[in-house]
């Protein structure tokens, strides 16, 4: 037996065997003729694969160069010089061009050819050749075909999914019924995949080094993504104190769910809490779990594993259907849809580009505004969702007030439109901006008069505020909520939405952190937002508190020495919280 330390990436306790995720399998190759008159537009189809694949490679080597040693990039180095060979393209435009074969016919023969020659060389270095051209044509087929198998397809038992990370798209073709608990090599508390598989109420450990050659398919592990922790083969005793802390935290979870009246305090006052929500998940945990509504509505999971964006009307389904849904659990209910948020590490086949600081390029609100169709349709879709259900429209990544006016052109320009088209929608829906630029939080009041609403987003704000990738495990170190930095920011954000007189949400996952979420709200915050799995945690907590007790929790980051930690802040709060409500100690 082993246990191997990582990320506390998603909370909640696992046991099962593993399943080794490795990628993808065989590309399905389509082989047609393309008809005489045609063979521009393929070649045109094939420069563009070429043009990507070489993108990618140079990507790669970029990286690899930073982190490996130099025998990694010569190999990536080499299969660029095979793609950009001239004899080869030469090669492949005449199977197009005379043979009138479709690009990844063409690309098929050629490499066939080359692999051909290569394994009847004698010496073993160029016959070990063959597997560079396997590895280029393979880039450049899944450039071609947009190949994206199910990489689940063998997963048909409940397992704990060990990989060296996985992408959003990845995550969201799990097989939910089999996937116990994930154990990734790489990856970080706030990456996206941790996002959906708390929403998923899915544990994760994350961060584990080179856990995908630790363990054997089938082998039994122990999954503790409450304090990050993988064990392998455990003894007889160590599962039975694992099922006895799985026992224990059903129980809490069990009897908040069924006893606590969401966000409400000892002396009867409410902080008002919702859920975060991506579709494809189901959403009835929103109403299991007592959220008054939905704070966060993920809307660019609809792009996700596809090739063309999602029509107007399929999204008008989407949000209508949700729209109603929450339009079910009560008056004081309301649906915030965030616009398209793509960009960063949510990349969309053929809709974001490649850039070379994602994280800083044309994502969310800027890739909307460079995209004005795309935009409109979106607006369209929720405002004609509006007129079934009470829905709120949240900006992301607003980092300037160009934005949001130029945004309320646009909105005001759609708005017209469906009149003109007697189409019926909430005249006077409600517009809010997240706030997770730093520029955003230190401009709050210049924003806060362009909207109804603020929601921060703390995981951008943290990643933005720190100058640390959100999704990278070396310096997840850096990944620090209550750091004074941050703590400044939410209070300037506060601040501004109140003196203008309109609510401030937090709907990052800290507010999900009994520790963390409580100084939030401590510190005048009105909404928390979270994935559904966590509402009763937090409701626990504050079931136990009043309001007295939240100004005395707001005063302890101030009332330790101005040079202290974020660490040192966190434990002064959680031991202060322990104080107060011991019962739940396990749980912070
Ligand atoms: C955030 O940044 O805190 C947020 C809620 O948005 P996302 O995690 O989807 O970027
Ligand atoms: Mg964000």
């Amino acid at each position: 037996m082993i246990t191997v330390a990582g990320l506390a990436t998603a909370r909640g306790y696992a046991s099962g065997p593993v399943f080794i995720y490795r990628g993808d399998g065989e590309i399905p190759i389509p082989q047609y003729i393309v008809p005489s008159g045609k063979e521009g537009e393929e070649l045109l189809r094939l420069k563009r694969a070429m043009t990507e694949t070489r993108r990618d490679l140079e990507n790669l080597i970029s990286v690899l160069r930073e982190r490996t040693g130099k025998s990694d990039v010569r190999v990536f180095e080499c299969h660029l010089m095979i793609l950009e060979d001239d004899a080869l393209t030469r090669e492949t435009e005449s199977h197009v061009v005379d043979d009138h074969l479709n690009a990844e016919a063409a690309v098929r023969r050629t490499m066939d050819g080359a692999r051909a020659a290569f394994g009847r060389m004698n010496d073993p270095y160029f016959r070990e050749r063959v597997r560079d051209i396997d590895d280029i044509e393979r880039r450049l087929q899944k450039q071609l075909t947009g190949y994206n198998r199910n990489p689940y397809r063998e997963l048909n038992y409940p397992a704990i999914v060990v990989a060296d990370d996985l992408t959003p798209s990845e995550t969201v073709q799990l097989p939910k019924e089999f996937v116990l608990g994930f154990a990734t090599n790489g990856g970080s508390t706030t990456s996206h995949v941790a996002l959906l598989a708390r929403a998923l109420a899915i544990p994760v450990v994350a961060g584990l080094g080179d856990i995908t050659s630790r363990v054997s398919p089938g082998e039994m592990v122990l999954l503790d993504g409450t304090n990050g922790a993988l064990t392998i083969n455990p003894d007889k005793e160590t599962i039975e104190q694992f099922n006895a802390l799985v026992r224990r935290q059903k129980e809490l979870q069990e009897s908040a769910a069924t006893r606590i009246d969401a966000g409400r305090l000892k002396d009867g006052s409410h902080i008002d809490i919702y859920a975060n929500v991506h579709p494809g998940v189901p959403i009835a945990g929103v109403r299991e779990h007592g959220a008054r509504g939905v704070g966060l509505y993920r809307s660019e999971f609809l792009w996700l594993n596809r090739e063309l964006e999602p029509s107007e009307e399929e999204q008008f389904c989407a949000y209508r259907d949700a729209a109603i849904f929450v339009k079910l659990l009560g008056d004081k209910s309301s649906i915030t849809i965030r616009t398209l948020d793509i960009g960063g590490d949510k990349t969309v086949n053929g809709i974001t580009s490649r850039e070379a600081n994602p994280f800083l390029g044309n994502r969310s609100i800027r890739y909307l505004l460079a995209n004005r169709q795309v935009m409109r349709t979106q607006l369209r879709a929720i405002l004609r969702a509006s007129a079934f259900g009470p829905v709120k429209i949240m900006y992301p990544m607003v980092s300037c007030v160009e934005e949001l006016r130029e945004a309320a052109v646009e909105l005001e320009s759609v708005k017209r439109e469906l009149d003109r088209d007697h189409i019926e929608y909430d005249r006077n829906i409600e517009v809010g901006a997240m706030i997770e630029v730093p520029s955003a939080a230190l401009n709050a009041a210049a924003i806060a008069e362009y909207v109804d609403f603020f929601s921060i987003g703390t995981n951008d704000l943290v990643q933005y505020t720190m100058a640390a990738d959100r999704g990278n495990e070396a310096v997840a170190y850096l990944y620090q909520p209550l750091n004074p930095a941050i703590i400044s920011l939410v209070k300037m954000t506060v601040a501004a939405g109140h003196a203008k007189g309109i609510p401030v949400a937090v709907c990052g996952e800290s507010a999900s952190d009994p520790v963390v979420g409580l100084m939030w709200v401590a510190l005048g915050v009105d909404i928390l937002s979270m994935s559904a799995t966590f509402i009763p945690g937090i409701s626990q907590m504050l079931s136990r508190l009043e309001r007295r007790d939240l100004d005395e929790y707001a005063k302890v980051p101030a009332s330790l020495p101005q040079t202290s930690t974020a660490q040192e802040i966190f434990d002064a709060c959680r031991a202060w919280l322990a104080r107060k409500t011991p019962d739940l100690e396990e749980v912070l």
